[in-house]
């Protein structure tokens, strides 16, 4: 069984569901443009975004993580499949069908948080500008009065000083940046927030201020955030599900506890022994350190794709390409994992929990 819902299109939760999204990019060569072949950035990839949830989507660089959150938003628009959006009890809309002007009204309760608060904002553009520019694109204040106050707010929704409205971004440092990005998606009261490497290219510490203001925006706005990592010790305490994605597949999805202590995929493990373990007290597990380079979705292998990296291949992962199946986790809860022997393996997570890790740092 795959991830899917069982009534229908969508899950009953479920604000968005993602159904075998596909984003392919043909490799052209000469003149002609001949087609010698295909780049599978995301193939065939299916979950439900379930509403006030934060549900993680992890994995390294080029696992097509970023592009299928780009096809939810249909900044890119995917080869094939279905990205569907609920509003309360409206009835479902397919993204994937819809025209530009249709989107317009979508994309104002999806928004984006990009990696980069240096570059995603204009340089010449004042705060006021660049947190109103959404708010006067979608005509949802009368005055230049009505806008400074909106914005005021939303400045001071993000802990900033709302008398900075008239400053450039030059006089923030990147942590108040990725704060005014957060303002500026939150400015149209959107129902769902994406946030693509959203702390990645913050100091640490700062990434824990700009991870906690995240965590209070959804309890106080009633969001429900797709945060996109490449590294498992950003999502941990964050997310309250996982998706792990492997060669523009999903290859593990789980409740965040669950994934973290009892992993079923040989590629979760791996990621998990390279998170550090912030508790000096406890024993240090070992790092699982993976061969070989990151499968190339214009070249991917026979059957398992990870298994020119996995300690665990035999003969069947080189045939045989394993289905994402739920092979259940503990409580009742679905776990689903893309490995043939997901049921045999005894993989090693997070000794004791994540509770027993976050209670000795602190
Ligand atoms: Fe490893 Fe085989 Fe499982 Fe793939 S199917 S993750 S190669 S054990």
């Amino acid at each position: 069984m795959t991830e899917t819902s069982e009534s229908g299109v969508m899950g009953d939760r479920a604000i968005i569901s993602v159904r075998n999204l596909v984003k392919h990019f043909p490799v052209e060569t000469g003149i002609l443009r001949r087609q010698v072949g295909v780049v599978k950035a995301v193939d065939n990839v299916n979950f439900d975004l379930n509403e006030g949830e934060t549900l993680a989507l992890v994995g390294e660089s080029g696992c097509g993580k970023t592009t299928t959150s780009h096809c939810i938003i249909q900044a890119q628009r995917p080869t094939s499949g279905q990205v569907f959006f609920r509003l309360g009890d409206d009835e479902p809309m397919d993204l994937t069908q819809m025209e530009k002007g249709e989107l317009k009204g979508a994309r104002r309760n999806i928004r984006m948080i990009y990696q980069d608060p240096y570059s995603s904002l204009n340089p010449r553009m004042t705060l006021l500008q660049i947190i109103g520019e959404p708010l006067a694109i979608h005509r949802m204040v009368e005055s230049q009065e009505e806008l400074r106050v909106r914005v005021a707010d939303l400045l001071r929704l993000v802990r900033l000083d709302p008398s900075t409205l008239n400053r450039y971004p030059h006089a923030f440092s990147g942590g108040q940046r990725q704060r005014i990005a957060i303002a500026r998606a939150l400015s149209l009261s959107p129902k769902v927030v994406i946030a693509d490497e959203a702390v990645s290219a913050l100091d640490v510490s700062v990434q824990a201020q700009i991870l906690n203001l995240l965590k209070e925006l959804q309890h106080q706005l009633g969001l429900t955030y797709l945060f996109v990592a490449h590294n498992l010790a950003v999502v941990k305490y964050e997310a309250d599900r996982v998706a792990v994605m492997y060669a523009g597949k999903i290859v593990e999805i789980g409740e965040t506890e669950e994934l973290y202590t009892s992993p079923r995929h040989p590629y979760t493990e791996a990621l998990i022994s390279a998170a550090p373990n912030p508790d000096p007290d406890t024993k240090h597990r070992a790092r699982i350190v993976l061969a070989g380079e990151v499968a190339d979705p214009g070249n991917l292998p026979a059957g398992c794709a990870f298994h020119p990296r996995c300690r665990y291949a035999e003969d069947r992962c080189r045939q045989e390409a394993p289905e994402l199946v739920d092979v259940g986790g503990s409580e009742g809860q679905s776990h689903f994992s893309a490995c043939h022997f997901a049921e045999s393996l005894e993989l090693t997570g997070i000794a004791g929990g994540l509770q027993s890790e976050k209670r000795g740092n602190e």
